[in-house]
C-alpha cells in the first residue's frame, strides 16, 4: 500500500462509508436483493430499507445479499479491507488489515477472506479464455508443502519423484496473452487433470503455447494449434511462441505470497490464487485503476456468501 494513508471519510466515519459501499453497489439507487424491486422505503433506521413489493418486504441494507451480509465488521473497516486487498501491489495479508485497523486478527483474517472469495470469479458460467488469432499460455508450478503427501501415482505406482516438485502444490495457470489468467489448485497436476482444464477454459480456436511438458501432449487436436518452446534446451521463445505470461504471473503470485502470506494453509490455496487473480485481471496495463479495481471487487461480491468460521 504504502501511500494511501486511508484519509478519506468513508474510511473512519460509518456513515460516509455506508453511503460510499450504496454508491458503489447501488449506482443507480438502492434495489431489494430478495426480488429486484427497484422501489424500496427509506426506514428510519439509517442504511435500512424496506422492500416495497407486496409479496416481498424484506428489510435490507447496504451488506444484504453480499459478502458482507451478517457481519459484525464495520462498514469503515470493510471498506479498508477492500480498498488494500485491491490496490495492494504485491499480495495483501490479514497482518497488514490487522496492523492498519488496529482491530482483532481473527476479525482481519474473517474481512480479508471473505474479500478474497468476493474477487473470486467462478462457476461454469465463465466464457473460455482465448478465440480466434489469440494465443493462450498454459503452465503449471509449485508452492509450498501439500498437506497429504502423494504415495501413488495416478496409475496406482509408488510415488517416487524426489526434489521440488515431490509433495508440492500444484498449481496450474492459463493466461491469455494481453489478457486475463485462471489459475488452479490442483491436488495433482497430473496429464488427465492439467489436459480438463485446459479443455474446459480454452476456446478450442485459441492458439496453445506450453512448455514441452508431457502434460500437454496430444492437446494438438483440442485447439487450432499447439506450440511449444523446449525450456530443457534452454529455448524459451521461438517466433512469438513463448510462457513468458504464464511464468510472468507466477513469479507475481509467488513473490507475493512470499512477502505477505507465511501461513496459508492448502485448503484456502485456492483462493488466494482468486485474489492475485483478481488484481491481475483488474491490472493497469488493461485499463483499472485502484478506485475502479475497488468497485469491481466489491461489485464482485454480490451473491456470495462464506459460511466457515475457523480462523487458521
Ligand atoms: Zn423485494
Amino acid at each position: 500500500m504504502g501511500k494511501n494513508t486511508f484519509t478519506e471519510k468513508q474510511f473512519h466515519d460509518e456513515e460516509a462509508a455506508r453511503a460510499w459501499f450504496e454508491a458503489a453497489r447501488w449506482p443507480d439507487g438502492p434495489y431489494c436483493p430478495s426480488c429486484g424491486s427497484l422501489e424500496p422505503y427509506k426506514t428510519k433506521k439509517p442504511g435500512l430499507y424496506r422492500c416495497k413489493a407486496k409479496e416481498c418486504r424484506r428489510d435490507f441494507t447496504v451488506m444484504t445479499g453480499s459478502i458482507m451480509e451478517r457481519s459484525h465488521a464495520k462498514l469503515t473497516q470493510w471498506a479498508v479491507a477492500f480498498t488494500m486487498a485491491a490496490s495492494s501491489k504485491k499480495g495483501f495479508s490479514a497482518h497488514q488489515l490487522h496492523r492498519t485497523l488496529g482491530c482483532q486478527y481473527n476479525t482481519a483474517w474473517f474481512l480479508h477472506h471473505r474479500v478474497m472469495e468476493a474477487m473470486r470469479s467462478g462457476g461454469l458460467d465463465l466464457p473460455p479464455l482465448g478465440g480466434k488469432g489469440k494465443i493462450v499460455e498454459a503452465d503449471e508450478t509449485y508452492y509450498g508443502r501439500a498437506k497429504e503427501p502423494k504415495t501413488t501415482r495416478t496409475s496406482g505406482e509408488p510415488f517416487i519423484k524426489k526434489g521440488k516438485k515431490a509433495n508440492a502444490r500444484a498449481i496450474v495457470a492459463l493466461v491469455e496473452r494481453g489478457g486475463s489468467v485462471r489459475s488452479f489448485h490442483v491436488p495433482r497436476a497430473d496429464k488427465a487433470t492439467v489436459q480438463r482444464i485446459v479443455k474446459n477454459n480454452i476456446a478450442w480456436e485459441s492458439r496453445l503455447h506450453t512448455d514441452e511438458s508431457y502434460l500437454y501432449r496430444e492437446t494438438d487436436t483440442l485447439f487450432a494449434s499447439h506450440e511449444t518452446v523446449k525450456h530443457s534446451a534452454k529455448e524459451y521463445a521461438r517466433g512469438d511462441v513463448n510462457t513468458n505470461s504464464a511464468e510472468g504471473y507466477f513469479s507475481i503470485f509467488k513473490r507475493g505470497m512470499r512477502g505477505v502470506y507465511q501461513h496459508c494453509s492448502e485448503k484456502h490455496l485456492h483462493r488466494y490464487l482468486a485474489e492475485f487473480d483478481f488484481r491481475y485481471n483488474h491490472r493497469e496495463a488493461l485499463g483499472w485503476n485502484d478506485e475502479a479495481r475497488t468497485l469491481a471487487a466489491i461489485k464482485s461480491g454480490e451473491g456470495k456468501r462464506l459460511t466457515y468460521h475457523q480462523s487458521n
